[in-house]
């Protein structure tokens, strides 16, 4: 079967994709269009996106497209359901500690209560046309956009072009449409958060799988202690949960991305409850202390790969 690649940057990385069949060029070709579609929407640093004139509204409602209005209401359903671990209103807190700049530093208490006063999902405002964020107050779905994408590449893929094997590779976010050309399911890395290995091999088909780790983004600070791009909303300072990564894989991409992010502030506890209480997500989590927890959902499709590891089971 014919074979198409098409390697791009976006959304502040990159993005490989590979799709087989007639259609796979032409398929790649809308698949691009597309995510640039998505960029100019959600981007949050570019002053020509949709998202910074929202967030730069002066605490006025503004009407909002479609697209917007979608991920939005599936960010505050996210946040409402994971307790506010998920919270696409963190921004202010990212920025003082640096990690959209790269210019790192640690915040003062007082700083961080002060911002802590503008985060919080349930400040935003949405009505079915309009939404409404405080002055000062931004949103960013840095945790989310991707699999968002992901869903829409696949959905766009599928039933334009008729794409029944692809690997959209989303900087790191895997979105798996169908099986292998050969009919075998697809074979996903993941990474090992204390190296460069792979920690292990997934076996998906049609689905999306996503990672959170420590190692992606993080400073150490004058007392050696390393802080990372994910902040637990609650304190207002990088989630400090005893997980390293957590990878998340299900159908629906958003919720995945999403859910990388949220359990990997809850922690092992939170996260096996979280799992226990809500369907159609599987979860591979590894702990600062080499502990590997897989739900059973997809314990005989992961192989590890790494033998430091002691794998435990998580059952219903
Ligand atoms: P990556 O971007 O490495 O794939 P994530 O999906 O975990 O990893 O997203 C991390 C990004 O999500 C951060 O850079 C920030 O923009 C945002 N973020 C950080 N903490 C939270 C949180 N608790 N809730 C929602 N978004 C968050
Ligand atoms: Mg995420």
């Amino acid at each position: 079967m014919e074979e198409q690649d098409k390697t791009l940057f976006a959304m502040d990385t990159w993005f490989s994709l590979t799709a087989y069949g007639e259609n796979a060029g032409s398929a790649l070709d809308a698949a691009e269009r597309e995510v640039r579609r998505l960029e100019s929407l959600f981007s949050v640093t570019d002053p020509d996106s949709e998202l910074y004139a929202l967030n730069h509204s002066g605490g006025l409602a503004v009407a909002v497209s479609g697209d917007m209005a979608q991920l939005l209401a599936f960010s505050l359903e996210m946040a409402e359901e994971t307790d506010g671990r998920f919270d696409p209103t963190i921004y202010p807190l990212l920025t003082a500690w640096g990690f959209t700049t790269q210019e790192y530093r640690v915040p003062g208490q007082s700083e961080i209560d002060q911002l802590l006063t503008l985060t919080g999902y349930a400040l935003i405002e949405q009505t079915e046309k309009n939404v409404e964020i405080p002055e000062g107050t931004q949103l960013d779905f840095g945790a989310v956009a991707k699999g968002y994408t992901g869903d829409r590449l696949a959905a766009l893929m599928k039933e334009e072009y008729g794409i029944s094997s692809a690997l959209l590779n989303l900087g790191g976010n895997v979105q798996a449409i169908g099986r292998r050309p050969d009919g075998t399911p697809w074979r996903i890395g993941i990474r090992d958060p204390y190296g460069e290995d792979m920690l292990g091999v997934l076996e998906v088909e049609d689905a999306a799988v996503i990672t959170s780790g420590g190692y992606e983004r993080f400073f150490t600070g004058e007392e050696g202690k390393t802080y990372w791009h994910i902040i637990d909303p609650a304190t207002g300072h990088p989630a400090d949960s005893g997980l390293i990564s957590v990878t998340v894989t299900g159908k629906e991409g958003a919720m995945c991305d999403a859910l990388s992010t949220a359990l990997f502030v809850m922690g092992v506890d939170g996260a096996a409850d979280y799992w226990r209480t809500h369907s159609g997500f599987d979860m591979i989590l590894v702990t600062e202390q080499d502990e590997l927890y897989v739900t059973e959902g997809i314990a005989e499709q992961f192989d590890v790969a790494s033998p430091q590891f002691s794998i435990k089971i998580l059952n219903r």
